[in-house]
């Protein structure tokens, strides 16, 4: 399957919940759904049923969004959550934060994650030393990354590192300027994902 090309916010419409795709202007009034909050489309409006499945479904809709990876990548991490040991549901999240393009975004390193996506592949960024330009490249506790020198000084990364300074950097990672470290895996509680992984648990067991 391909991957999503059209209007970033119609996939948080369509979910009825925030997936906070944009950066900054998801928390602001300008945010689509905020005002259209209803999915998109001729029935958008219409009446809703939702079902067990159907919920379950939305769920992992709604992860695999707010992460930006296809079935195939997201199903392949559900297996390797099934094989991890712990929750089955918190691995999978586990897994989908410790990626590097998840990484980037949370250091303030990108706008939104579809930005990190796309800096990663231009190959702005280095995990302990050495280029990595592979956005679902997994991250493990002890792994540091910095911007490539060369990146830091154009105008573009100045413009995302001045806009982003302030934003608060989970307490998993440790950043200190262009450099960071992945302290540890996060908790079920320092991954910020609005989902209800048992939901997707549920979805795959079937
Ligand atoms: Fe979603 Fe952000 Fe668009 Fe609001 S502004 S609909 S949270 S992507």
């Amino acid at each position: 399957m391909s991957r999503y090309t059209g209007a970033v916010c119609k996939q948080c419409r369509r979910e009825g919940k925030k997936l906070f795709l944009k950066g900054d202007r998801c928390y602001t009034g300008k945010c689509a759904l905020e005002r259209r909050s209803y999915a998109p489309g001729q029935h958008g409006q219409g009446r809703k049923k939702t079902s067990e499945y159907g919920t379950q479904l939305r769920t992992k809709q709604q992860a695999r969004r707010y992460y930006g990876v296809q079935e195939s990548q997201f199903h392949k991490y559900f297996l390797m959550a099934e094989k991890m040991e712990g929750m089955t549901g918190e691995n999978l999240l586990k897994l989908c934060e410790s990626r590097l393009d998840n990484v980037v975004y949370l250091l303030g390193w990108a706008n939104s994650r579809q930005q990190a996506r796309q800096l990663v592949t231009h190959g702005h960024f280095k995990v302990n030393g050495r280029k990595c330009d592979i956005p679902s490249y997994l991250l493990k506790a002890g792994d540091t990354i910095s911007i490539k020198e060369k990146s830091v000084d154009t105008n573009g990364f100045k413009v995302i590192l001045e806009a982003n300074g302030s934003r608060t950097v989970p307490t998993w990672l440790s950043k200190d300027n262009t450099t960071a470290k992945v302290v540890n895996l996060p908790d079920r509680e320092q991954i910020a994902a609005p989902v209800e992984e048992h939901y997707i648990v549920e979805f795959y067991s079937k």
